[in-house]
């Protein structure tokens, strides 16, 4: 039998439609590529996902929304996507050497943030490193932290932090910002956001809690300061995962897949859901949100066919 959803990505979206698409008896299968769960399996603290009184780790969370999508019936596939032709119906795909054929496809697969690439990144993640402060904002309350960037997504997470936290750096290694000047401007305006440029954070300090500094050399004199901060917010943007896809499926100058009327793409057969297509939020639950939308889109394609 033809296969008639395959859904790529096993992060909130990509779960979220394999749920619904089960449910509606598609029998969807999911490949996870190389990170199974997605992104939230690299944080610690989850408190903005509805439905948990305490916050909840975000690999918890994760294994909790596989073990929904298992007991539904889906199929995981630990592999990831190598290629695909949606030029012809049904869309061809191809994991590994594996080739096979799917009615529609639901593209889940993300946008990877970007870091700096500082020795111990990883084990201070969500210990005082983030890339999201709508996401971890909250933890660092009355705290000093560091935000380093400079685009527009430097300043807007600047002026969020400054709402919360009781001072914020903003680190960028040149005197010129990237971001609009009426958001540059909005976040000079701000009293608890203080400058530091041309600066370069190159070095993390910490004990056995977490983070407790940043080391920053000056562009040009190259001398260097260790700064206490209880956190760094690494703004310097996200990598779509669309580089399979996007011979096929229309992407914006950065990536993203563009949708319109909520989760189609261009090729009609194809929908796309979460990070992969929101430059803007960025969320857990808004991610689900797309994944629930595209599982219905994709249903209504199928039936359309009948
Ligand atoms: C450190 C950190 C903390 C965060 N904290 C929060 C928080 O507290 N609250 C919140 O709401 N959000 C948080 N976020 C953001 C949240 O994780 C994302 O918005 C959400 O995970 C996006 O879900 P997604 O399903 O679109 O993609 P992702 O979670 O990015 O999942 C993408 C999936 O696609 C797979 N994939 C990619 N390419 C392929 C391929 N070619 N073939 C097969 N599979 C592929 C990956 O392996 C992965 O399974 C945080 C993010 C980070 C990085």
């Amino acid at each position: 039998m033809q296969q008639l959803v395959t859904i790529i990505g096993t992060g909130p979206a990509g779960l979220t439609a394999a749920i619904y698409t089960a449910r509606a008896a598609l029998k969807p299968i999911i490949y996870a590529g190389l990170q199974h769960g997605g992104q939230l399996t690299t944080t610690t603290e989850v408190e903005n996902f509805p439905g948990f009184e305490a916050p909840i780790l975000g690999p918890t969370l994760m294994e909790e929304m596989t073990k929904q999508a298992r007991r539904l019936g889906v199929e995981i596939v630990s592999e990831e996507i190598s290629k695909v032709d949606f030029s012809t119906e049904p869309l061809t795909l191809w994991a590994g050497d594996k080739q096979f054929t799917s009615t529609t496809a639901i593209l889940a697969v993300g946008a990877t943030a970007r870091t700096l690439g500082l020795p111990h990144e990883a084990e201070l993640m969500g210990r005082g490193l983030s890339t999201c402060a709508t996401c971890d904002g909250f933890f660092y309350r009355d705290k000093k932290v560091m935000v380093v960037g400079g685009g527009d997504s430097a300043m807007e997470e600047s002026l969020y932090l400054s709402k919360i936290c009781s001072e914020v750096i903003l680190v960028h290694r040149r005197d010129q910002f990237r971001a609009s000047p009426i958001m540059e401007a909005r976040a000079r305006k701000n009293d608890k956001i203080q400058f530091l440029t041309p600066y370069q954070a190159i070095d993390l300090q910490s004990d056995r809690r977490g983070l407790t500094g940043v080391k920053v050399e000056h562009q040009v004199s190259h001398k260097t300061k260790t700064i206490n901060v209880d956190g760094l917010f690494m703004a310097i943007g996200h990598t779509p995962n669309s580089a399979v896809f996007s011979p096929y499926v229309d992407t914006d100058e950065h990536g993203y897949i563009k949708v319109t009327d909520f989760t189609r793409t261009n090729i009609a057969a194809v929908f796309a859901a979460g990070d992969i297509s929101d430059p803007h939020f960025k969320q857990a639950v808004t991610a689900a949100g797309m994944g629930c939308q595209a599982a219905l889109q994709a249903q209504r394609y199928i039936e359309a066919l009948a």
